[in-house]
Formats: C-alpha cells, sequence, structure tokens
C-alpha cells in the first residue's frame, strides 16, 4: 500500500549515510503518495531515514534536510533552520552589505538561495518541495531580516527539471532596480531584476580584496561583467582596463566607476579570447591581471572543450604578465575540478616558458559554504600565480 513516506533503496540509503543528501529516482523503491513537500523517509526494512524535500518530477527526487524523522518541519523549524545560517554570515556584516544567507545543500536547506543586497532579498527556489512551500519562507525571512522587500529570481533553468516555471516575481515589499552594494570599502549597482545570477557575483569577494591587495601599474579585468574586480584594482593601479563581450555590463562599470571617483578605468568592449591574443600580439604588459571567465563547461559533456578554453586563456593572460606580475585566475565551472583546473593552469605555465610561481589557492567564501561530502556545493576556485621570470 502506497503511503506517504518514501521508501529509499538501499543502495540510496548508503549514500544518504555517506553525507549526501540527494536520492535519485532510480533510487527511489516507492514513491510517496503526496504532492511536492517534505516527506518522511525510510530504507526497504523501514528503518527512518529523516525528512527530505519530495519532488516527483526531478531526476533528483528526495534531498534530505533533516536526519532526524521525529523531527516537525513546520515554522519553528524554518525558523532555527535560517536562523542558523544567516547567523553563520555574521562576521561579514562589518565589510559587506551584500552577502549569500543561505547556499542550498552548503546550509542544509537543499535547493534554497537566499542572496541578501542591502535591505533586499532575492531568493530561488530551485525544488518543486521549496515552491509548496514558499508562503512559511517568505514569512520566516520577514520576520528574521525585516527587508523591505523579496524579490524571487525564479528564472533560473534547473527549475525546469523539478517541473517549475521560470519567472521573476515579488514576494514581498518592494525590490528596487539597483541597489548600492558596499564591498570592503568598494561601491556598486547589483542588478536584482535583471543582473546575472541574483544580481552580482558575491562568491569573488574576497578574491577581489586579495587581488587588489597586489593592484599596482597597469591592471587588467578579463570578464569584468560590471567591473567588480576593476574597482579593487583601480584603489592601487595607475591604469585598469577591464574587457567584457557585454555592452550593458560595461556601462554598470563606467557607472561604477563613477561612484568611486575613479577616473583610471578604460572599457573594452570585446571578445576576451580574441583581446587577449591581440594583447599578446601586440607585446602589451600587466603588472595585475584578473581573469574569471564564466563557466566554460556546462555540463559533463563540454569538459574537454572547457579545458582547452581555460588553456588558451590562462596562457595569453601568462604572457601579458610582467615580470613580477600577479594574475588572479578563476573557474566556476562545477564539472571542472580542483584537480583539473591547476592542471590546465600547470599546463599554461609549462607553455608560457616562465618560472609561474603559485602564491595562493581559494576557494570559496564564508557566505558559500562547500560541504565536502556534497560536491555539488563547490563550484569555485581560484590561484594566485606570480610570473616568477
Ligand atoms: N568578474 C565578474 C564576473 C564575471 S561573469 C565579477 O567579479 O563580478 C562573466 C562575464 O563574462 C559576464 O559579464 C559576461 O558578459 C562575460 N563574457 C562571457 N563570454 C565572454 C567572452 N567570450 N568575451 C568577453 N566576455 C565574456
Amino acid at each position: 500500500m502506497p503511503s506517504s513516506i518514501a521508501v529509499v533503496t538501499s543502495r540510496g540509503a548508503k549514500r544518504l549515510a555517506g553525507g549526501h543528501p540527494w536520492v535519485f529516482r532510480s533510487d527511489l523503491a516507492e514513491a510517496p503518495n503526496v504532492p511536492a513537500g517534505a516527506v518522511r523517509m525510510a530504507d526497504p526494512r523501514g528503518q527512518p531515514l529523516g525528512w527530505a524535500w519530495w519532488s516527483p518530477q526531478s531526476e533528483i527526487a528526495l534531498r534530505r534536510v533533516d536526519r532526524d524523522s521525529e523531527a516537525a518541519i513546520d515554522r519553528s523549524w524554518w525558523r532555527a533552520r535560517l536562523a542558523h545560517a544567516i547567523a553563520r554570515r555574521a562576521p561579514l556584516a562589518t565589510l559587506t552589505n551584500a552577502c549569500r544567507l543561505v547556499h542550498g545543500e552548503g546550509d542544509g536547506l537543499p535547493a534554497l538561495v537566499v542572496d541578501k543586497y542591502d535591505r533586499w532579498l532575492v531568493v530561488q527556489l530551485l525544488s518543486a518541495a521549496l515552491e509548496a512551500q514558499r508562503a512559511v519562507i517568505v514569512d520566516v525571512l520577514n520576520e528574521l531580516v525585516a527587508p523591505d522587500g523579496i524579490l524571487a529570481r525564479n528564472d533560473a533553468s534547473v527549475r525546469a527539471r523539478e517541473g517549475l516555471s521560470k519567472q521573476v516575481e515579488l514576494l514581498s515589499g518592494t525590490v528596487p532596480e539597483e541597489i548600492e552594494v558596499n564591498e570592503h570599502g568598494v561601491t556598486y549597482l547589483a542588478a536584482p531584476w535583471t543582473g546575472q545570477k541574483t544580481g552580482a557575483f558575491l562568491d569573488q569577494r574576497e578574491n577581489r580584496v586579495l587581488l587588489g591587495a597586489h593592484a599596482r601599474g597597469r591592471a587588467l579585468d578579463v570578464f569584468s561583467y560590471h567591473g567588480s574586480f576593476a574597482l579593487h584594482l583601480a584603489r592601487g593601479a595607475e591604469s585598469v582596463t577591464a574587457v567584457d563581450a557585454s555592452a550593458g555590463a560595461l556601462e554598470r562599470a563606467r557607472v561604477n566607476a563613477d561612484r568611486n571617483g575613479i577616473t583610471t578605468l578604460a572599457c573594452v568592449e570585446a571578445d576576451a579570447f580574441e583581446f587577449l591574443r591581440e594583447s599578446v600580439v601586440r607585446g602589451d604588459r600587466y603588472d595585475v591581471i584578473a581573469l574569471d571567465p564564466p563557466a566554460l563547461a556546462k555540463n559533463r559533456g563540454s569538459i574537454a572543450g572547457a579545458l582547452r578554453g581555460y588553456k588558451e586563456l590562462n596562457l595569453r593572460a601568462m604572457r601579458l604578465l610582467a615580470p613580477g606580475g600577479l594574475l588572479f585566475t578563476a573557474s566556476c565551472s562545477y564539472h571542472v575540478t580542483k584537480a583539473m583546473f591547476l592542471d590546465v593552469v600547470r599546463d599554461a605555465a609549462a607553455d608560457s616558458g616562465r618560472p609561474m610561481i603559485l602564491r595562493a589557492l581559494t576557494g570559496q567564501p564564508l557566505d558559500h559554504p562547500e560541504v565536502l561530502t556534497v560536491p555539488e556545493t563547490g563550484y569555485l576556485k581560484g590561484l594566485l600565480i606570480e610570473n616568477g621570470g
């Protein structure tokens, strides 16, 4: 007799025991006879396995949220879980007014993203079970954070796999088109309704500070978006060039530079691969370079092509580095592992013919927790490299 409990195969139960919260549809021995939402799980012998988000249409059928089957997934559960995630970010409060409050599985709240931009929140509900609990999530966020408004950037393509529609929707209060972000003394405008991700790239905050501390001479920000690295580089460099393929992003970079009183920024609308190639041919030299491409590997099938892309970009950037110059190079492709990225940058260093020194290896900041047993929570890696030649 089908019940409201999800029965998980012993293979699925083993995966849960290993610290990974997902149960794939192929490991669902018996589907619960209830709509999307929170359900209890059990193994084939009836042993309780805790609570999970149930997604009837998704390949990821269940995402465990609580190991305790006796827990009640109610308003006070949500309050405790969200308050815990928010408390984790407390050290950032004096450094920035924008950070990720909830990083999905990284915060024990699978498929939920909550980003804070000053007095506003931008959320992403990326599973059918969360959509079913939307009211309580909004209610508790209003209680805990008291924002002026909450926007849902539910236009992420993964929603389709859950059978959910794509939409950008105001959930509470009002949210402006642009929000001023203060990040370690630099200000820029985030665009919550239309910008990439939820309006800005919060995950590179500390890396911008890291590279900014080394800024001097001629600086280059490749894949600049709205100039986030460039603004930090301009604090110490004599000149900064920001390169991006998006004219709109560069327009905002210019506005952001003005807001910070920066007069040394040059914006170049170009394909970054081409720009770097031509700069190498011209024999240009830079003292500091940020190289932060979009995810070149969107899926497993595109890893090989992505690695060729990373190799080209990094080799060209290394060739542009003045002796003693510093390159910060990043990959945000989940499918390109830390080891793969290090290998590809090593290959580029070999071809550059110069001794490239690894100065720092960076991962995700405090507000984007990467849980070791849940590889999907980690995607961003960065290397700070010095041209020792
Ligand atoms: N460094 C930025 C984030 C970069 S996101 C920050 O810290 O905020 C990636 C950027 O690459 C986007 O702005 C996108 O417009 C740009 N982009 C994508 N493909 C490109 C290409 N081939 N050449 C130049 N820019 C590109």
